[in-house]
């Protein structure tokens, strides 16, 4: 039996992609934020109902040089439920990450008593929207504003989502979307920064392009993360079906759905009513079922079924960040990380599949 992998991106049509890339054989233009970067922007602008896009070669970058760009001092409020690249984006700033603690329902930051890791170091805060989940924005927002923080969200799993018809981009300061391969959108490898100050545009254009500003200006530390031509033509090309590919991950969720909920020692972190998701994990937590996370992991595994124990480790035990920050324990994203499993989810994973799947599981 073919094994089903956890995740499989998504192709537009060759013949499409080949038309799309055909110009740039003629305009020998093949980065440095040519056309298709420039279309590219404004889709993504119209697409994710918010006004300032910049792209990039890969999210994390993009997440690294805006907290650069926004010129964070001293420490950093962020959540250790997260895939490495938020924290160390933090950590490659010379920042320290201070460990909050998650929401046990929802998987995002716990905003109860975020308030008592506040000093007077605090610089900002860097929440994420994992799974897709939302933060809570207002609560956030609420505090930001008290204590003059910035917010950064980690926006890398959001793409698409819409809160009460809202752009999810358009909470925080700034929002890091990531295009990677695997994710719902993708340019390949790429990303962006949706931000609410028009005039940040410039400044984070520069910073990603050595910190130029003029034919003889450099008044920025920057490095390189532009995004090539040929990532954002995939991105035009792959904008087209977004939402084509948003309604067949619908289906697959919907399945699960079906299957999973009610189950004893099962439980599912679905999306509230106002929030218009992308679908793009479907996280199950084990908490008193017959096997526990790790059984489950196994048994589907020998069975040719690939799953992800996503996210474990939590980022405050990984091994380089040992004796290095204060790693405060976290009980509630400790609990959830060694009971958490996401399953196989793609736009193209057949219904029959997910039925073999839940019945493994529940056998
Ligand atoms: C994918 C991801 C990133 C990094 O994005 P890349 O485009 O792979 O560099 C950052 N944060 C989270 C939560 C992610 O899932």
């Amino acid at each position: 039996m073919k094994p089903i992998q956890i995740t499989q991106s998504s192709m537009p049509d060759f013949d499409e992609f080949s038309e799309e890339i055909r110009g740039i054989w003629d305009s020998r233009c093949l980065t440095n934020m040519g056309v298709k970067h420039q279309q590219l922007e404004a889709g993504l602008e119209q697409y994710l109902k918010t006004p300032n896009v910049s792209l990039f070669s890969n999210g994390h970058l993009a997440l690294e040089y805006a907290i650069a760009a926004l010129n964070l001092t001293g420490e950093v409020i962020t959540t250790p439920f997260t895939f490495a690249s938020t924290t160390h984006a933090i950590v490659r700033n010379g920042l320290t990450p201070v460990f909050c603690d998650i929401d046990p329902d929802n998987y995002t930051i716990q905003t109860d008593n975020l308030e008592d890791l506040i000093t007077d170091k605090t610089s900002a805060i860097i929440p994420v929207h994992v799974y897709g989940n939302i933060c809570d924005v207002a609560e956030i927002n609420r505090i930001a504003n008290k204590y003059n923080l910035k917010v950064i969200y980690d926006a890398a799993h959001a793409f698409g989502i819409t809160i009460d018809d809202e752009g999810i981009a358009n909470y925080g300061d700034v929002s890091m979307f990531s295009f990677h391969a695997t994710k719902v959108f993708h340019t390949i490898e790429g990303g962006a920064l949706t931000f609410k100050d028009p005039s940040f545009k410039d400044v984070i254009n520069a910073h990603k392009n050595f910190g130029i500003t003029g034919p003889e200006t450099i008044e920025y530390i920057g490095g390189n993360a532009k995004m090539n031509e040929f990532q954002a033509a995939m991105g035009i090309c792959n904008l087209r079906s977004v939402d084509q590919e948003i309604k067949k991950r619908k289906k697959v969720y919907n399945r699960y759905v079906e299957h999973l909920s009610g189950v004893k020692g099962i439980q599912l972190s679905l999306p509230p009513e106002s929030v218009k998701s992308n679908y793009a994990y479907f996280p199950v937590l084990f908490d008193g079922f017959k096997l526990s996370r790790d059984e489950v992991h196994e048994k589907l595994k020998k069975n040719n079924i690939l799953t992800r124990k996503y996210f474990y480790p939590l980022t405050n035990s990984f091994e380089c960040y040992k004796n290095r920050f204060n790693t405060r324990e976290t009980p509630v994203a400790k609990f959830i990380a060694e009971r958490v499993l996401t399953l196989p989810l793609y736009s193209d994973l057949n219904l029959d599949d997910i039925d073999k799947i839940v019945t493994i599981i529940k056998s």
